[in-house]
């Protein structure tokens, strides 16, 4: 057994409860792994309700997806993060939930990009929306792949999101934090007017947040501002 197992077991039942309680996945939705050594990770098991997780709900899987140990099924969804976990070094945890209205903007076809809150693009980038794929199916991996290169978080087409971190608490904050921006949006929206930031005012921001990024300057084209 892995050195830090247990504590990671412990830290991403806790997790599970706090999405599960805050509304952002329902029954047996979402799933959440962690990189616990180079070529391993923990993940929850496929049918499980993050809610009620027990240790032995989180079983061990190779980057390739082949359950190690544990009991149950890795989650349908492993594949999505696997592709993260393989492109990205710098990333330990990634969390998958369906935060209500976030995934509304998605179904609704409205980006909720960060070009809106100042805070959310300082914090965690923007938030584009991947294609649409049909969740649990490899599709799903390839279109989080186009995207999570250089973005933190992001929404899937009439699905949910999926956000990562250098820890499962790192990637919890940024799930809560979509769901944040939603809301604000959805009731700037409301009241009838959306000011977005300009472009000048987000490469600033960029900037700050993000030196080492390479496309720093450019638009990702979420439409969000009409551009
Ligand atoms: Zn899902």
């Amino acid at each position: 057994m892995i050195a830090n197992d247990w504590r990671i077991r412990r830290e991403i039942i806790e997790i599970g409860k706090l999405l599960y309680e805050r509304g952002l996945s329902a029954a047996t939705d979402g799933n959440i792994s962690f990189r616990i050594a180079e070529d391993r990770i923990l993940i929850t098991a496929s049918g499980t309700c993050l809610g009620e997780l027990e240790p032995t709900d989180i079983i061990y899987a190779d980057l390739s997806g082949n359950k190690l140990s544990g009991d149950g099924n890795v989650s349908s969804e492993t594949p999505m993060h696997l592709a993260i976990y393989n492109c990205r070094a710098d990333v330990k945890a990634v969390v998958h939930a369906h935060p209500p209205i976030a995934t509304g903007f998605t179904i609704a076809g409205i980006s909720l990009a960060g070009c809106v809150i100042p805070e959310i693009v300082m914090t965690m980038g923007e938030v584009p929306t991947t294609r649409y794929a049909t969740p649990s199916t490899a599709e799903g991996a390839s279109v989080v792949k186009e995207l999570i290169t250089n973005h933190d978080a992001l929404l899937l087409d009439r699905h949910g999101a999926i956000t990562i971190g250098r820890t499962l608490q790192e990637a919890f904050y940024k799930m809560e934090k979509i769901e944040y921006a939603a809301k604000v949006t959805l009731t700037a929206r409301q009241l009838g007017n959306t000011r977005n930031l300009t472009a000048e005012e987000l490469e600033r921001l960029r900037k700050i947040a993000f030196p080492h990024r390479i496309d720093n300057s450019s638009c990702t084209g979420c439409g969000t501002c009409g551009d």
